[in-house]
């Protein structure tokens, strides 16, 4: 059965795209951290990043490494970081999270609340 990241990213399932190749789609976080809190999956469903073969595997990081440097741009953060978790959603995803400090980080504090336009305006911006 496919995971509701590959939906999301046949288009089945709606999503807030950030940017896509034939091998890979980022989309952002519905609950976000911060502002352009953005998932970066390939579209090989695999559940565990670290079992991704190695091709595609350091091909997602350069994928995620054009859109973080988006995310940088869009959002004036001090870095973007790369979080790995994968304990809710069994298929392989990278967090990009723009921040300013380690606390910024946390993935146990309120997740911001955004709009669908305010969703949509992010996106747009991080593609453009
Ligand atoms: P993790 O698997 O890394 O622990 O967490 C999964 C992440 O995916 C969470 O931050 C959650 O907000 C996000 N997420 C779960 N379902 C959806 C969804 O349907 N759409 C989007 N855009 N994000 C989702």
């Amino acid at each position: 059965m496919a995971t509701i990241f590959s939906k999301i990213a046949a288009g089945e399932i709606p999503s807030y795209r950030v940017g896509e190749s034939d091998r890979y789609y980022a989309f952002l976080d519905i609950n976000p951290l911060a502002k352009g809190h953005t998932l970066v999956i390939p579209k090989q469903e695999v559940d565990y990043l670290y079992d991704l073969d190695d091709e595609t595997l350091s091909g997602m990081i350069i994928f995620a490494k054009q859109i973080a440097q988006k995310i940088k741009a869009f959002s004036g953060c001090n870095k973007v970081a790369t979080v790995v978790l994968g304990l809710e959603v069994p298929h392989a995803h990278i967090h990009l999270i723009p921040i300013n400090s380690e606390k910024d980080v946390d993935f146990s504090r309120e997740k911001l609340v955004l709009t669908p336009e305010e969703f949509e305006e992010i996106a747009s911006k991080l593609r453009g």
